[in-house]
């Protein structure tokens, strides 16, 4: 009797030790994927701006410590708001996905691809040369211009893109200001007429190949 009520015993234990376990692994589950969820922009399943931040905080510590190159661009997506306006918000967002699939799919696994607001994107290059960076640039610029989404039964129109590129340590040392310098760069690249590289030292890329 003694015996059974001992084995009984150890039977409960056991249930609740595994349903504990089990609870544990699930709430460790969760946490990831709360995780994964607060990183990414649920549209394009790129990283957010948050996490953006903080990755180029990174970087930016990686790079200066081993004194390599670092590039970071800002894409703009051209007179969008005029292509929500003639195909609708969801042809938009079915553009917007397309496009961050094109760029998580064309950059290396090291480059990180971000979409920081609406419809604008970053790219960090970390341990790039410049040049490189923006060859890989003027391809993905290209790209994105001759890119035919279905949507809908048809085949919407392409955007073109306009581009500010800034480097490690030329035109920043800090997040904040190599952001700063991307972003009047893009800003030149809106002004001069759009569909364009520029970079943050006032050099514009080299048109062509
Ligand atoms: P510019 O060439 O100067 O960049 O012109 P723009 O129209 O692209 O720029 P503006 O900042 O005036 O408008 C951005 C537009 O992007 C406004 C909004 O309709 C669109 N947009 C932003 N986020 C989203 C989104 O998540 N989905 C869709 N469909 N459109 C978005
Ligand atoms: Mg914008
Ligand atoms: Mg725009």
């Amino acid at each position: 009797n003694m015996t059974r009520k001992l084995t009984a015993a150890k039977g409960t234990l056991v249930n609740v030790m595994t349903e504990q376990i089990a609870l544990a692994l699930s709430n460790i589950r969760l946490q990831e994927k709360l995780r994964y969820q607060a990183d990414r922009d649920p549209l394009t399943g790129l990283f957010n701006r948050r996490s953006m931040d903080k990755v180029i905080a990174r970087e930016i510590r990686h790079a200066a410590g081993r004194a390599s190159p670092l590039c970071l661009a800002i894409l703009d997506l051209d007179h969008f708001k005029r292509f929500n306006d003639t195909f609708g918000h969801q042809a938009g967002d079915a553009l917007l996905h397309q496009i961050g699939t094109l760029l998580k799919g064309r950059v290396r696994d090291r480059d990180i691809v971000c979409r920081y607001g609406g419809e604008e994107f970053t790219i960090l290059f970390p341990d790039t040369p410049f040049l490189d960076a923006l060859h890989r640039l003027k391809d993905l610029q290209k790209e994105i211009r001759e890119l035919h989404v279905p949507h809908n039964g048809q085949i919407l129109e392409s955007v073109s893109v306009s581009v500010g590129v800034a480097i490690l340590p030329e035109h920043g040392h800090t997040p904040e200001s190599l952001i700063a310098a991307a972003d009047a760069a893009l800003y030149r690249a809106k002004t001069e007429g759009r569909n364009r590289i520029v970079v943050a030292t006032g050099l514009k890329a080299p048109a062509g190949g």
